[in-house]
């Protein structure tokens, strides 16, 4: 696993500007001055199912999100079997759809091979080498449901 993965924790509100974790009662982002979105729910995620048992949630940006094993990707996963740049995840007009960037082991979507890409649904599980990937459409904040 990569550092480069952003973790979205339970007690942290990811900035979507820079990234920069903030404290779950923050407005703004304490390092670049964003406003940030306390409502319900958050956009899409990824969660990225690790060997040894734990997940890293990546929340996708609006546009392209590339997976791979090159650090310059948005999400860096640390697979031999992945390609350095294998699969974009274009979010848009609040749709998701995985594109195969002509990786070597191919972009599979609940057991079943993308040809060139493939819209993304609440649950589907990606998998990309050996390493597999839950797309949730939405995720709850918990933010709000904190009594004040
Ligand atoms: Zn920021």
């Amino acid at each position: 696993m990569n550092s480069n993965f952003t973790k979205v924790t339970t007690d942290r509100l990811i900035c979507p500007a820079c990234r920069h974790k903030n404290r779950r009662e923050n407005k703004y982002c304490t390092n670049c001055g964003e406003g940030l979105d306390n409502s319900a729910e958050i956009g899409p995620c990824l969660t990225i199912l690790t060997k040894e048992g734990s997940s890293v949630i990546f929340q996708l940006q609006k546009g392209k999100n590339t997976i791979g094993r090159n650090i310059k990707n948005t999400i860096v996963i640390n697979d031999d079997h992945i390609s350095n740049f294998h699969a974009t995840v274009l979010f848009e007009k609040g749709q998701s759809k995985i594109i195969d960037l002509g990786s070597r082991n191919g972009v599979y979507l609940n057991g079943k091979k993308v040809r060139k890409s493939a819209l993304l649904k609440d649950g589907h599980l990606i998998k990309l080498g050996s390493t597999f990937l839950r797309f949730e459409s939405t995720r709850e904040n918990e933010i709000i449901k904190k009594v004040s």
